[in-house]
C-alpha cells in the first residue's frame, strides 16, 4: 500500500472507531439505565421468536443485561483504544447478528421497534436495518484494519481503562436495576401532571384520515375516495378502509386509565382529580414482583391511611394472583387494574413507587427506597411538594453520568502510576534478585549467560510496513514479560523511526551492518556512531550475506567490530561454513578462523560482544541443523573462546544459531545447553512467528 492509502486507510478506521463507539456507548448506556425497559423488550424478542416455552424470563433478562453492559463496555474499549480485539470482535459478531435479524423485523413487523436505543430514539425497523447495514462494512474494516487503530492512552494504562469500562457498565447497570433510571425518559418522570400530559390542547393538529370505498358494478371493481365517490346508481360497496396520511399531534401520554379491581369501575378521574398525595404502587406483573420490601409497603400504607393520603397498587395481573399476594405479604391496600404498556413505563420497578400531588408527579422511587414511615413523618411529602424534581435535565444528569466515570478512573490510574506501578516493578525486581541468586549458584556449573532472540529483517519492509511491524510486536509484548532478551535488527533507514517506538525495557533495536571506517568521503555508508546516535543499541555484523556479496573479510571485519564496540554497540557477530565445508567436515576450521576478526579484541571488549552461528546452508533455505549438529557446534564454538579468553568469559558469552529458525523447532534447538537463543531471519518478520520463537523460552 503506498503511503497515501495507508493514511487514506489509517483515518478511515479510526473515523470507524469513533462512529462505532459513539454509536455502542450510547445504545449500551440507554439499555444500561433503563434494563427493565430492555427487559420487556427483550421478552417482545423472545415471544416474536416463539421461544417462549424455552427461554425462562430470569435467562432472557440475564441476557439483555449481559448483552447491554458488554455492548456499553466495547464501545468504551473502542473510544479508548484499548483491548481491541475484543472490542472488535464483540462490535462485529453483534451486527453479523443483528442486521439479518433486523432485516427479518423490518420485513415482518414481528417487535414493533427493535429497541437499540431504548425509549430515547425509536426508529423504524427499516431505520434500523439501515443502520446496521451502515455500520457492518465499519465493523469490518475496523476488523482488517486493527492495527491501524490509534490508542487514545498509553499501553500501561489501558488495563486500568478495560478492566473499570467493564466494572462501571456493570456496576451502573447494577444501580439503575436497584434503583431507577439515572436519566428518566419516559413521559411520566418528576414534575409531570398526568391529566395535562394526557389532554390534547385546544387547536392542536388532528390525524388527517383518508377513507378508501372499493366498489363494484357490473362486474368491474375500482376504489374510490370521498371526493370521487361515484353519485350515479349501480355501484355496490365492498369493502371500506380507512388510514391516517397525516399524524396529529399526539399527548404524552394516552391510553392511561385505572379501573377497580372486581367492580371494573373506572376510577381514573378520581384518582387524578384527587386533591392532596396519592401514592400508586405499581406492579406490572405480581408473579414476577420482588417480595422483598413489602413490609416497607405495609408499612407505608398504614401511615398514609392514617394521615388521609391514598395509596392504590395497579397491576395487570388477575384478581386470583392479588388474592395470592395479599395473603402472602399481607397488603391491604386496594388493587386497580391499568393498561400493561402504560404501567411499564410509569416506573421501571417491580415494585415501584409514584408519589403524586393533585395528580401531578412529585418523585418516583424504586421499592428499595419506599419512603419509611420515620420519613414520611419528618414531613418528606410536604418538603417533595415544596421542592418538586424539576422537568429531566439531560444536560446535568449526562455531565453527571460522565463525572462518575471519570472521576475514579482518573483517581485509580493515579493509584496506579504513583504506586501500583512502581510496586510491581519492585516485586519484578526482588523477583528477578531472588532468581538471579538461585540461578548465579546454579550457573556457577552451568548457564549465566543471557537468552537472546534476535531478529535481521534484512532488506525487507518500507519505513512504514517497518512501523507497523515494530509496533505489532511491542503491543504483542505489552503484557508479556519474555524470558529471553528481544532485539530486532532494522535496515538503517528505520532505525530512528522505530528505536523510540518500542518499550526499550523489552526490546532492543540494532542495526544490520555498519561501516567499516569512522566518516568521511565514503558515500553510501554508514558509521558506528551514526547507527548509535538513533539510539539503537546493536549491530549485525560479519553476517554471510555481507560477506559474499559485498566481500567482508576477517580484517574488514575486525575494523568494523571495534568501531561498534567503541560507539556502545553491541556486536552480534556472524560464523558460519557454507555446505561444500559442511559436507567436508570442514565447519570447525571455518567458524575458528572467522572468529579471528574477534579474537583481536581484548577480553573485558570480547565479554560485550554476541555471537551468532549461523551454518550458511540453513540460511533462508528451509533447511535447519539438528538440534545435536548445533549443539556439537555451538560447544565447539565455546570451547575455543574459553581457549582464547578463560573459562569465565566463555560462560558467560552468548551463542546464538540462526538458519531457518521457526516456532516449530525454535524449542528443540534451544533446549540446547549451548545455544542461547537465536538470530532470526525470515520468520522475524511476522510477529506472530517470532513472537513463537520468543516464547520457546517459556
Ligand atoms: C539470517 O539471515 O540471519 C537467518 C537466520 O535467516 P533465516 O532465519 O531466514 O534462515
Amino acid at each position: 500500500m503506498s503511503k497515501a492509502w495507508h493514511s487514506v486507510w489509517v483515518v478511515w478506521v479510526n473515523i470507524c472507531r469513533f462512529v462505532l463507539a459513539a454509536v455502542f456507548i450510547f445504545s449500551g448506556f440507554v439499555k444500561v439505565n433503563d434494563l427493565h425497559g430492555f427487559f420487556y423488550k427483550a421478552e417482545e424478542y423472545v415471544v416474536a421468536l416463539g421461544l417462549e416455552g424455552w427461554i425462562t424470563p430470569l435467562w432472557t433478562h440475564g441476557a439483555a443485561y449481559c448483552l447491554a453492559t458488554i455492548e456499553l463496555t466495547a464501545g468504551l474499549l473502542l473510544l479508548f483504544g484499548v483491548s481491541r480485539i475484543l472490542a472488535i470482535a464483540f462490535t462485529l459478531l453483534s451486527l453479523l447478528f443483528f442486521t439479518p435479524l433486523t432485516l427479518w423485523l423490518a420485513l415482518t413487523d414481528a417487535v414493533k421497534d427493535c429497541g437499540c436505543f431504548g425509549d430515547v430514539l425509536i426508529l423504524t425497523n427499516w431505520q434500523t436495518f439501515a443502520k446496521n447495514a451502515v455500520l457492518l462494512p465499519m465493523a469490518l474494516s475496523l476488523a482488517f484494519g486493527r492495527k491501524s487503530i490509534v490508542r487514545s492512552v498509553t499501553p500501561k494504562t489501558g488495563w486500568i481503562i478495560s478492566l473499570y469500562s467493564g466494572l462501571f457498565a456493570i456496576g451502573l447497570g447494577l444501580y439503575c436495576l436497584s434503583q431507577l433510571p439515572v436519566l428518566d425518559n419516559s413521559p411520566y418522570h418528576a414534575g409531570v401532571n398526568l391529566r395535562q400530559a394526557m389532554e390534547i390542547p385546544e387547536g392542536a393538529p388532528m390525524d388527517k384520515l383518508e377513507t378508501t370505498f372499493l366498489m363494484e358494478k357490473d362486474g368491474l371493481r375500482q376504489t374510490f375516495t370521498d371526493e370521487d365517490y361515484p353519485t350515479e346508481p349501480g355501484w355496490a360497496l365492498l369493502e371500506t378502509k380507512t388510514r391516517v396520511v397525516e399524524r396529529g399531534y399526539v399527548p404524552p401520554i394516552q391510553d392511561f386509565w385505572l379501573k377497580e379491581m372486581g367492580t371494573g369501575r373506572d376510577v381514573t378521574d378520581e384518582v387524578l382529580d384527587r386533591p392532596g398525595y396519592t401514592l400508586l404502587l405499581v406492579m406490572v406483573d405480581l408473579n414476577l414482583a420482588s417480595e422483598r420490601y413489602i413490609d416497607r409497603l405495609n408499612e407505608l400504607f398504614d401511615y398514609c391511611k392514617d394521615n388521609g393520603h391514598a395509596v392504590y397498587a395497579v397491576t395487570v395481573s388477575s384478581e386470583a394472583e392479588v388474592e395470592r399476594w395479599r395473603e402472602v405479604t399481607g397488603a391491604e391496600y386496594p388493587f386497580l387494574r391499568g393498561d400493561d404498556t402504560q404501567l411499564k413505563m410509569m416506573v421501571r420497578d417491580n415494585p415501584g413507587i409514584l408519589i403524586l400531588k393533585d395528580g401531578t408527579i412529585l418523585k418516583k422511587v424504586s421499592d428499595a427506597n419506599c419512603p419509611t414511615e420515620e420519613e414520611l413523618a419528618e414531613g418528606m411529602l410536604e418538603q417533595l411538594s415544596q421542592d418538586p424534581q424539576t422537568v429531566l435535565d439531560w444536560k446535568r444528569t449526562v455531565a453527571r453520568i460522565v463525572l462518575w466515570f471519570c472521576c475514579p478512573l482518573l483517581l485509580l490510574i493515579a493509584i496506579d502510576a504513583l504506586f501500583l506501578r512502581r510496586w510491581r516493578q519492585r516485586r519484578e525486581e526482588r523477583k528477578e534478585s531472588k532468581n538471579c541468586n538461585t540461578i548465579n549458584q546454579l550457573i556457577n556449573e552451568k548457564k549465566m549467560r543471557k537468552n537472546i532472540v534476535a531478529g535481521n529483517w534484512k532488506m525487507n519492509k518500507t519505513l512504514q510496513e517497518g512501523i507497523e511491524l515494530a509496533k505489532e510486536l511491542n503491543e504483542a509484548l505489552a503484557n508479556e514479560k519474555p524470558n529471553c532478551d528481544v532485539i530486532i535488527c532494522t535496515p538503517f533507514i528505520h532505525l530512528a523511526s522505530v528505536t523510540p517506538l518500542v518499550d526499550a525495557a523489552k526490546i532492543g533495536v540494532g542495526a544490520e551492518n555498519c561501516a567499516d571506517k569512522v566518516s568521511g568521503a565514503y558515500t553510501g555508508e554508514v558509521s558506528a556512531a551514526m547507527v548509535a546516535s538513533t539510539g539503537a543499541k546493536y549491530v549485525i555484523l560479519g553476517h554471510s550475506e555481507r560477506r559474499a556479496y559485498y566481500g567482508e573479510t576477517v580484517e574488514i571485519l575486525k575494523e568494523k567490530v571495534q568501531l561498534a564496540l567503541a560507539n556502545g554497540l553491541t556486536p552480534i557477530f556472524c560464523i558460519g561454513e557454507v555446505l561444500e565445508e559442511r559436507e567436508a567436515n570442514k565447519q570447525n576450521e571455518v567458524v575458528a578462523a572467522q572468529l579471528e576478526s574477534v579474537f583481536a579484541l581484548e577480553a573485558a571488549d570480547f565479554a560485550k560482544i554476541i555471537l551468532a552461528y549461523e551454518p550458511v546452508w540453513a540460511i533462508g533455505t528451509g533447511k535447519t541443523a539438528t538440534p545435536a549438529q548445533a549443539q556439537e557446534i555451538h560447544a565447539f564454538i565455546r570451547s575455543t573462546v574459553q581457549a582464547k579468553y578463560g573459562k569465565e568469559i566463555a560462560e558467560n558469552c552468548s551463542i546464538l544459531y540462526g538458519g531457518s529458525c521457526k516456532p516449530s523447532n525454535a524449542k528443540e534447538l534451544f533446549a540446547n545447553p549451548d545455544v542461547d537463543g537465536g538470530l532470526i531471519g525470515g520468520a522475524a518478520l511476522k510477529v506472530a512467528d517470532f513472537k513463537g520463537i520468543i516464547d520457546a523460552f517459556n
